[in-house]
């Protein structure tokens, strides 16, 4: 079939997000059989909008912020995803994140579309009274674009549970009421739920030890490399000691350290809350940043930024496993490159679904203002990650298939069927899918 190849080329650039978000879309439609007119259904975002958000320096001046935020799909219920902070990225950027939200929710069978949003700004040059401002004033000029019924936004990278109070906060003024389902990842007191601040990374270290088991891998003793040390990547490293397996590099995008025996993790997060990062820390080795993906570990985690893991670097990875924290750490490249090489990859929307399924038990909770215990988070939260592994690994194995490519298509299947029963549109008989 030509078709795959050709939508793929519609992808731009090679090194952006949107290009692999795009090229994995292709892939799945292909396989699943289906046509050109339910590819572009969902290659497209539904909604986008783009706002200019004005700040009011401390010392007076005025600066004027990119905002923006894509719904890809809400054919399965209200869009879903987090807000970025961050001065690098770009509409594309978002359009891509918000299509692997969409697969994300649809894989844990979750009732949500797929969401995204992002500020051009780097947070870390505002003070907290800035940075206070032009989250409410972005707030406002997204207006009734998000809603608990709408679209519900949640942390992401330079973001954080007071940023979501803020909003909250925001949201709830301008319509006269307190809106507790209109952001996850609140805080405790604002109707925020137990578990939310460590479910992603909570999910990656259970997934990582499953894809341990799977791959003949001991976790008791294996080595693990964490890319990036924020609100991802410092919960699973913690967890990760927690349970049995040795983390022996960390990075973040000041520099990385490494220690053979395992660092001190508690010791490493007092270090880091003093200093704003990892180097120094005194009872590591620094290393360079790159060298960290391709040191002879049993598992390396992405969990900092997008295309980390390209043509370039994939024949150099010597790990066994690689468990995606981030979104999209790895291109389609380096994807055909470490399957070749039998190194497994548990894709994002998979290693990474803890929050957003911690996120639906938020929303869930506050729409009923009835609060579950941690245990009862925890354990749905378990039950939903081990099933979503089940379903994938089972079938990867059943269709000789990568883990992502399973995981994509399952997805986009399940979206499909969603789109089809809405009578949203004609496409030939979804029956002529190939069951994933
Ligand atoms: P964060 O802002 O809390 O942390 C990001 C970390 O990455 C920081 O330590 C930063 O210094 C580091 N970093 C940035 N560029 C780097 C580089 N080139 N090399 C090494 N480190 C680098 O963000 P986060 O919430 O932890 O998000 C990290 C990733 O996980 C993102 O891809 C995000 O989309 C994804 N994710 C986050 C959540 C969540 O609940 N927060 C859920 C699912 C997926």
């Amino acid at each position: 079939m030509h078709q795959a190849q050709t939508l793929t080329q519609v992808a731009g650039d090679q090194q952006s997000p949107l290009h692999s978000a795009l090229h994995q879309l292709s892939e799945a439609i292909e396989f699943l059989g289906y046509g050109q007119g339910m590819h572009d259904v969902l290659a497209a975002p539904r909604r986008e909008l783009t706002v200019s958000v004005p700040l009011a320096r401390d010392d007076g001046s005025v600066e004027v912020f990119t905002g923006y935020r894509v719904q890809h799909n809400l054919a399965r219920g209200p869009g879903k995803g987090g807000i970025r902070f961050s001065p690098n990225t770009d509409p594309d950027e978002v359009r891509a994140l918000a299509m692997w939200m969409t697969w994300k929710s649809a894989l844990l069978n979750i009732p949500f579309g797929g969401a995204k949003g992002a500020l051009r700004i780097d947070p870390s040059t505002l003070s907290v009274a800035e940075l206070e401002r032009v989250v409410r004033r972005f707030t406002v000029e997204l207006g009734d674009f998000i809603g608990p019924d709408i679209d519900v936004p949640a942390p992401d990278i330079g973001t954080d549970e007071r940023t979501m109070g803020w909003i909250m906060d925001t949201y709830a003024r301008g319509h006269g009421r307190t809106v507790l389902g209109v952001v996850t990842g609140k805080p405790l007191a604002l109707g925020g739920s137990l578990g939310r601040a460590s479910a992603t990374s909570r999910g990656v270290v259970l997934l990582a030890v499953e894809a341990m088991k799977h791959q003949g891998i001991d976790p008791a003793g294996a080595t693990v490399a964490v890319q990036g040390f924020g609100k991802v990547g410092a919960g699973a490293a913690a967890l990760f000691v927690e349970a049995g397996v040795r983390v022996v590099a960390v990075s973040d995008v000041a520099g990385a350290v490494f220690n053979p025996e395992g660092l001190d993790i508690p010791g490493l997060l007092a270090h880091t809350a003093t200093t704003g990062s990892v180097n120094g820390f005194p009872d590591a080795d620094a290393l360079p940043l790159n060298a960290l993906l391709e040191l002879d570990v049993d598992v390396v985690v992405p969990a900092a930024v997008e295309n980390v893991i390209t043509e370039a670097n994939a024949p150099a990875i010597r790990a066994r496993l690689v468990v995606e924290g981030a979104n999209g750490p790895t291109t389609p490249d380096a994807d055909r490159i470490l399957d070749e090489r039998g190194i497994l990859v548990v894709p994002d929307i998979l290693a990474n679904a803890g929050g957003v399924v911690v996120s639906y038990f938020e929303w869930v909770q506050a729409n009923q203002s009835f609060w579950w215990t941690a245990r009862e988070v925890d354990d749905r939260l378990t039950a939903r990650l081990l099933t979503a592994w089940e379903d994938v690994r089972d079938a990867s194995i059943r269709s000789s298939r990568t883990l992502r490519q399973s995981a994509i298509a399952l997805s986009v299947q399940r979206v499909a069927e969603a789109q089809r029963s809405r009578g949203l549109m004609d496409d030939g008989p979804l029956s002529r899918g190939r069951e994933s």
